[in-house]
């Protein structure tokens, strides 16, 4: 029998209602349930006796009832249930609200173990909505650490407990053991039906602890080794450059490289002479001056009498780079292909580039579709990486031999966790932004501040400043939004009159974006309200000023991309995140957006913060959700589990291969991947 599909009604605590309820909180098969973790634990291998209780401690007391509980109705909605215990140490109340069942269930004169809060009720100490168990009954549940699980809407805890209880008893055995015992036995882990039963109920606090650390390993191991499998398309040799001469280039940029943009411009010639081809992780932060890195290498591409292809995560972002490579390139033919291109001129493109006739093809997710063909492909670019998945830069890769590949990114990741996580790409860091570039002045303030900042907004406008206003969310829907966002831009429009004021969203044709961005790029607004949609890349160098409305919704990364959008040409800019928080951990968070503008430190704290999860953003990353570690502040059992998958790939630690196929289940399980998936080979 398998346990991974084996039905959640094979426990006997476990009836079709249940399991509606279980599969609502995602847990659809007894093996779910297992690997639904406690979030946190009940210590009650210890009776605290009466007399030594304290208000907020959270106790389990083995106590007598002295009389039988009284419901007393206070209000419609609220039913209390009173009633004193005690042990040989003293006495306390205890109290119920909305329970009516408690009078029933307990009779006076017998012990049981309750376990809840203490409060203070009236100044004397009461014990709270307790649960309460018998001596007699449930053996298994007292003197124990019991787990706490997270969100058990229509569960009571107690259920789950039990019912998680049963599937350890009757099916842990039947856990698949991902990882080779000699792995476990080099890096002291637990095995797994060790770990799955100390997890869920630990005889001690280490025993918890350590069964944890087999499961950050075991993700983080199979983490790794997806990715090691997902890279091993090797690349043999690359095309080499015989020409590399970059002046021309040079003169029709406006500027000239900074220090960090030398050094890569550099790296990248090597990479281009070294007869392998390259594959290279651009990381900057935003207005760091990647894309001039990205063009030059398409001008040596050129000059070499290749072809080059650049990806771009939206239309906007695409259309910007192609005017840009046109303009400083005039003497190539340069194509722009997205999903809004009409058919007859789509199909004159996908021609001109098979034939070699387009020297650079640049685009958005288009360029991937299997029509696009290259006549000889040299040079690849992803712009925004996190915005691609490694399948998409795979399908570009795979359309010209051996090609160049640079990825480029403005959400970096610390070092450690860039260097596991693309360990097939060298990196290289624009640790430097152009000269003369002011600092953006960051304020947080609350909602109270919105006069103000429309005078604000106003004097930027006076100055010749334009400003960006990123829209406040709602929660509810996607429409919801829309309408809030048409809604902001009309009040706004009366509030700032006379100034003008543009609006961008989601829901907006490509092509519509594109043309409001490129009014407000001419000056035509003095202000666009937006939704996020202006995200990525953007480039309008006399923005001065970011309103960022319900900061408190969004990511630390996303703010610092969102605040890019400014400073971005020699005005003194600014960026004020309106929040409407009163919690303390959400405004720490913001409080590190409005205290550093280093785009690496933020992203840092950013993934520090996070906990385990969707580290790399998106689904179409490809990339796994971690539901036990975070490689951040884990980073290093990160390392060991490097470690030990290269151990198994050098051969120095020996399994067989029975292991070897539970390690590949392991990782198909935890990348989701169906079976015509090839990724994994
Ligand atoms: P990002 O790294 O975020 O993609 P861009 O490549 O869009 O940044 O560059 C941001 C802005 O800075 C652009 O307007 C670009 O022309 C300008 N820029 C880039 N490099 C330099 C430089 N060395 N000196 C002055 N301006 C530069
Ligand atoms: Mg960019």
């Amino acid at each position: 029998m398998n346990i991974l599909n084996m039905p959640l009604t094979d426990l006997s605590g476990v009836g079709e209602k249940r399991k509606i309820v279980f599969s609502l909180l995602g847990i659809n098969s007894v093996y779910d349930l297992l690997f639904a973790f406690p979030v946190r634990y009940q210590d009650r291998s210890e009776f605290v006796s009466i007399d030594s209780l304290c208000e907020g401690m959270e106790v389990c007391v083995k106590a007598t009832l002295k009389n039988r509980i009284k419901n007393i109705r206070v209000r419609k909605s609220m039913l209390i249930s009173q009633g004193n215990v005690f042990d040989e140490s003293g006495e306390i109340g205890v109290v119920w609200y909305n329970n009516r069942f408690m009078e029933k269930t307990l009779r006076s004169g017998t012990e049981y173990i309750f376990f809840g809060k203490i409060s203070k009720n009236q100044n004397k100490l009461v014990l709270s909505n307790p649960t309460v168990e018998t001596l007699k009954n449930e053996k298994a549940f007292t003197g124990k650490i019991l787990p706490v699980y997270k969100s058990t809407k229509g569960i009571t805890q107690k259920v789950m407990q039990k019912a998680v209880w049963e599937a350890l008893e009757k099916f842990s055995g039947l856990l698949p053991e991902i990882l080779p015992l000699n792995i476990r036995q080099k890096f002291n882990l637990m095995g797994i039906v060790d770990a799955v039963k100390n997890v869920h109920f630990p005889e001690t606090e280490e025993n918890a602890l350590r069964a944890r650390r087999r499961f950050v390993f075991e993700e983080l191991f199979l983490f790794q080794a997806g990715l090691y499998k997902m890279r091993t398309v090797e690349v043999n040799g690359g095309k080499i450059y015989k020409t590399i001469n970059s002046e021309g280039f040079y003169e029709k940029l406006e500027f000239t490289y900074t220090n960090a943009q030398k050094k890569v411009s550099e790296q990248i010639k090597l990479d281009f002479k070294s007869g392998k081809a390259m594959k290279r992780l651009i990381q900057g932060d935003v207005g760091s001056g990647k894309t001039a890195i990205a063009l030059e290498g398409i001008y040596l591409t050129a000059q070499n009498g290749m072809q080059s292809a650049l990806m771009a995560p939206t239309e906007i972002l695409a259309r910007q780079h192609y005017l840009k490579a046109r303009e400083i390139m005039p003497h190539l033919k340069i194509e722009l292909l997205t999903s809004s291109v009409k058919k007859s001129e789509k199909m004159r493109i996908i021609e001109a580039t098979k034939s070699g006739e387009c020297d650079v093809l640049i685009g958005t997710h288009a360029l991937i579709e299997p029509d696009v063909t290259f006549k000889n492909l040299a040079f690849v670019v992803a712009d925004e990486q996190h915005r691609f998945g490694v399948r998409q830069r795979q399908k570009l890769i795979e359309k010209g031999e051996n090609v160049h590949l640079m990825v480029m990114t403005a959400t970096p990741i610390p070092r450690t966790l860039a260097i596991i996580m693309y360990g097939d790409l060298a990196v290289s860091v624009i640790d430097e932004l152009p000269p003369g570039r002011q600092q953006i002045k960051t304020y947080l303030v609350g909602e109270s501040m919105h006069e103000r900042i429309y005078n604000f907004i106003k004097k930027q406008a006076q100055s010749g400043g334009q400003s960006y206003v990123v829209c406040p969310m709602v929660e509810e829907s996607d429409t919801q939004n829309l309408k809030a966002a048409v809604e902001y831009s009309n009040i706004l429009s009366q509030k700032l009159k006379p100034l003008k004021v543009g609006l961008l969203h989601g829901k907006m044709k490509e092509t519509e974006k594109v043309s409001v961005m490129e009014s407000f790029k001419n000056g035509d607004f003095d202000v666009l309200v937006s939704t996020t949609v202006i995200e990525v890349g953007v480039d309008v160098p006399n923005a001065s000023l970011m309103v960022i409305e319900n900061a408190e919704r969004f990511g630390l990364s996303q703010l610092h991309q969102l605040r890019g959008r400014v400073g971005r040409g020699s005005r003194e800019s600014f960026c004020i995140l309106v929040a409407n928080t009163k919690s303390q951990e959400t405004i720490s968070k913001l409080r590190v957006i409005e205290s550093s503008t280093d785009g690496f430190y933020i992203s840092e704290q950013d993934l520090l913060m996070r906990g385990p999860g969707d580290y790399f953003g998106t689904r179409q990353s490809g990339l796994p959700p971690l539901k036990n570690s975070n490689p951040v502040s884990e980073v290093e059992l990160l390392y060991k589990t490097k470690e030990a998958w290269e151990m198994i790939v050098n051969r120095t630690l020996e399994i067989d291969d029975t292991e070897m196929e539970l390690i590949d289940f392991g990782i198909k399980n935890m990348y989701n991947m169906d079976n015509n998936c090839n990724i994994i080979n």
